[in-house]
């Protein structure tokens, strides 16, 4: 039998006290029905059909058990999955199963009868055509425009909406699958994949290395594939191949900079492939299989710093996971890090700086937003009662980050650098908590360490909300020069006479997103002649002068920002030009205005933000 998640904590707590133990081993990932302290997943074995006419996935999950307790009930996650029938082992009796109560953003416990010597479940299945992870893009909404496409999404809690299972990033299992599609498609997963299509449209994928299901995931389109290095390569559309092929030229380059930093590159192979701009995120660290974004395909390798976070996932979060939502920080921040680092290695320290800089202006941003006080501002979250997403990035990304940083500026690099090679080595495809980390760190690193700065306040870091007072404070001196020029222009100097050569992606995003609120119309019109923003391919920049040309509404940008709105689903981008226009009474009938045309062409993950923004 199970305890109640409070007396569970009690117990802890109680251990804690009078026995110094570690309870994170038992930590309850809030966000998951499953019964994972009695019996868990150790391999799935799946066979897929996507139909596309239904927008459907119609399939069979063997789910292969560890039975730890002997228990006769397995719970799993489902969320709008229609369970057809469920066997066990050998045997092709149905047994009874029974799906829970719904719970909103959750979906509903999913419970079969087994017996204790139980080794394989086998559910058939079908998906809801509006299901979560997945997004299913008329041919008219790809690249080519005359193919359908299909791509997944999983993390945080959308596996459980394509596949039953204990959708939680604390159990681990390797999985096969077999993939059937139109011959015209090519289907790729987070695993072995092709690098061409077949005639029979039958594909088969193989994970030796054990993951959690937010990282499983299906692709499927009009795909061609080249290579970029011995092990790395790009999947993308025929029409934008070459161009993903040029923007991520380096990736070999950032593979051999990770490995020098970190240790041994542990997947196997390391491919992007570029998605319809309707992904709702940037990128995402399918392993073996980066999904990215088309927004970054720049032209100039100005946005590659986010095939190194993805990259850098291969050693936090895919190699040693955050048990729980709670934790996401130990992914992300030590991500951000990792991409810094390698961007470092790279392309010098300069170039680094400026990227960090940026974060660390969102992370101020967010700070201020949220109140320095606010436990939402603290590194490890207590996400009782919430969707897993409802958290603000720039804290788990940019103050897990900083805090990593100090750390290096305190015990300096070497040091540091060899105690995270050590963590990713001894803890990886294992799971990591907040608490479990904070007494690791104090055993390995402040213990033994030799500090060269300030004493590192771990507790205060991890636990604490804020920012405390030993943080780094990044300082670009790029940034500077660019500081000097922008308060050239405002203080009378002409846009043209400014010296700008030589500036990059980063140094232009800084330019625009410091220039004051409360510039003349005539002052944009200057800046947007001379320079040519609401013209620029390059998504970083546009969206930073969208932001001030909402902010100042200066409408000779507006026909390009509904452009964009409605060409790209990428929500970093979306979801704050939509709050922006939300702010002012014009502004928000125009955003309702476009939103309405460009909600079916986003990913659920999108339009779920925008929606909770455009009901205030
Ligand atoms: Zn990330």
């Amino acid at each position: 039998m199970l305890y109640p998640v409070k007396f569970r904590i009690l117990f802890c707590l109680l251990f804690l006290t009078f026995f110094l133990t570690n309870c994170h081993a038992s930590k309850k990932d809030i966000h998951s029905f499953a019964n994972m302290d009695e019996v868990i997943i150790t391999h799935m074995d799946l066979d897929l059909d996507i139909n596309f006419p239904a927008n459907q996935i119609r399939g069979t999950a063997s789910l292969t058990l560890d039975n730890l307790t002997a228990t006769d009930s397995l719970i799993l996650d489902s969320w709008g999955l229609e369970i057809a029938k469920v066997t066990l082992d050998d045997d092709d009796t149905p047994v009874k199963f029974l799906l829970g109560k719904f719970k909103k953003d959750f979906g509903q416990p999913l419970k079969i009868e087994i017996s204790p010597s139980t080794k394989i479940v086998h559910i058939q299945y079908k998906t809801s055509p509006t299901a979560e992870a997945l997004q299913w893009l008329k041919p008219e909404q790809t690249s080519g425009k005359k193919y359908p496409f299909l791509f997944s999404q999983s993390q945080s809690i959308y596996a459980r909406t394509w596949v039953p299972s204990m959708d939680t990033p604390s159990i681990r299992f390797t999985y096969n699958s077999t993939v059937k599609t139109d011959p015209n498609l090519l289907a790729l997963m987070s695993a072995s994949n092709p690098t061409e299509k077949n005639e029979n449209g039958i594909y088969h994928f193989k994970m030796e290395q054990p993951i959690p299901t937010y990282l499983l995931a299906l692709a499927v389109g009009d795909i061609e594939f080249q290579p970029l290095g011995e092990i790395s390569g790009v999947y993308a559309e025929p029409e934008i191949i070459e161009k993903a092929v040029y923007e991520f030229a380096d990736t070999p380059k950032m593979i051999k900079a990770a490995e020098k930093l970190y240790g041994p590159y542990k997947w196997g192979r390391y491919d992007i492939l570029v998605l319809p701009p309707s992904f709702p995120y940037g990128g995402m660290e399918n392993p073996r299989l980066t999904f990215a974004t088309p927004t970054i395909l720049a032209g100039d390798r100005s946005l590659v710093s986010l095939v190194a976070h993805e990259l850098a996932h291969s050693w936090s979060g895919n190699l040693v996971t955050n048990a729980t939502w709670d934790d996401i920080w130990l992914n992300e921040g030590f991500t951000t890090y990792f991409e810094y680092r390698i961007m470092e290695e790279l392309y010098g320290r300069d170039y680094a700086t400026m990227i960090e800089q940026i974060g660390y202006q969102n992370l101020k941003g967010a700070l201020n937003e949220l109140g320095y006080d606010s436990p939402d501002t603290k590194l490890a979250l207590d996400l009782t009662g919430r969707h897993p997403e409802d958290t603000n990035s720039s804290i788990v990304y940019e103050k897990g980050e900083l805090f990593l940083r100090t750390l290096e500026v305190t015990y300096g690099k070497e040091q540091f650098d060899k105690f995270l090679k050590t963590y990713f080595d001894s803890f990886a495809f294992k799971t990591m908590t907040s608490d479990h980390f904070a007494k690791y760190i104090t055993e390995n690193l402040v213990k033994d360490g030799k500090r060269t700065g300030k004493a590192v306040l771990i507790y205060e870091w991890i636990f604490g909300t804020g920012l405390p007072d030993n943080a780094y404070i990044p300082d670009s001196p790029e940034f500077r020069k660019v500081d000097v020029q922008r308060e050239a222009f405002l203080k009378g100097a002409s846009a043209t006479s400014l010296n700008t050569e030589g500036w990059t992606t980063h140094h232009w995003m800084h330019f625009i997103r410091v220039l004051p609120t409360n510039m003349s119309l005539e002052q944009m019109n200057e800046l947007d002649s001379a320079f040519k923003f609401t013209r620029l391919g390059n998504s970083e920049i546009l969206f930073a002068w969208f932001i001030k040309a909402i902010e100042h509404n200066y409408r000779e940008a507006y026909p390009a920002l509904e452009h964009f709105l409605l060409s790209v689903g990428r929500a970093k981008f979306v979801a704050p030009l939509y709050a922006a226009l939300a702010k002012t009474k014009d502004g928000k009938e125009m955003a309702i205005r476009i939103y309405k045309k460009a909600r079916h062409g986003y990913h659920p993950v999108t339009y779920n933000y925008v929606d909770k923004i455009l009901e205030q």
